[in-house]
């Protein structure tokens, strides 16, 4: 069997039988690829939290071809991200990250994808919980764009006619970006969004992450995020994990 080593962020872990482990890695040189960790659960030592959710290091997999799940030969972690662990809104939000990267990236390697979805898990395990869910969306967004569905901002998304930055637009999920008055009236579907949420997805989209927001802008960008996904995704599979994320807080307070 081939021997990959390659760059890769654990996305997705789960016990399997009484000793091994299996999970779904984000890798830099295959995109998402599944492996079996024989033992993983007897022997702490041979792994440690090298396996556990948002780990990062160099995995070794014996590459079975034509087989979905790959043996895991070893895998030596660079970091934990501990921090996402130990605060939910961290967690939410990185699980929600870890979410589109599965359901985006393809068995094609992406380094830009990849050292996107690493560097949002970043910046999520240093987020004060005030800021997970800014900083949850500007990741999102920056993953949108790296996979090629940015929506058109600063102009209709329709007959191109640019739009000026103060000023309140309709975002039409089907046409891709927001739309002029003109094509609002023919777009269906539309929201209205105010000229600084356009602002802050602009910002966002362009790797910006600073943006305060107040609580309600909050949910409303998560609920704008969601039903754009809804349209881009390619399948019909739910977000779960994205629900959670867009849920725990406000049932929380
Ligand atoms: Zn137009």
């Amino acid at each position: 069997m081939p021997l990959l080593v390659t760059e890769a962020i654990v996305l997705h872990a789960f016990d399997y039988l009484e000793s091994s482990r299996i999970i779904r890695l984000l890798t830099r040189e295959a995109g998402i690829q599944s492996a079996l960790a024989r033992g993983a659960r007897k022997s702490r030592a041979r792994y440690g939290s090298a396996l556990d959710l948002f780990a990062e290091g160099s995995a070794q997999l014996y590459v079975k071809p034509s087989r979905e799940l790959h043996n895991l030969a070893g895998f030596e972690i660079d970091r934990s991200r501990a921090e996402l662990a130990e605060e939910v809104g961290r967690f939410t939000a990185a699980s929600t990250i870890a979410e589109l990267a599965l359901r985006f990236a393809g068995e094609e390697g992406s380094p830009q994808l990849y050292d996107t979805v690493s560097d949002v898990l970043d910046r999520i395990s240093r987020a004060a919980p005030e800021d997970t869910i800014g900083i949850g969306l500007a990741g999102c967004w920056r993953i949108v764009a790296v996979v090629g569905f940015a929506p058109e901002l600063s102009s209709c998304a329709v007959c191109h006619t640019p739009l000026r930055d103060t000023e309140d637009a309709t975002f039409s999920h089907a046409a891709g970006g927001t739309v002029c008055p003109t094509c609002a009236r023919l777009a269906r579907g539309g929201r209205k969004i105010p000229a600084s949420a356009r602002a802050a997805m602009t910002r966002w989209l362009s790797g910006d992450d600073s943006v305060s927001l107040a609580e309600a802008e909050g949910r409303s960008h998560q609920r704008l995020l969601r039903e754009f996904l809804d349209a881009h995704m390619p399948d019909d599979r739910p977000l779960r994990a994205f629900a959670v994320w867009e849920h725990e807080r406000w049932s929380a307070a």
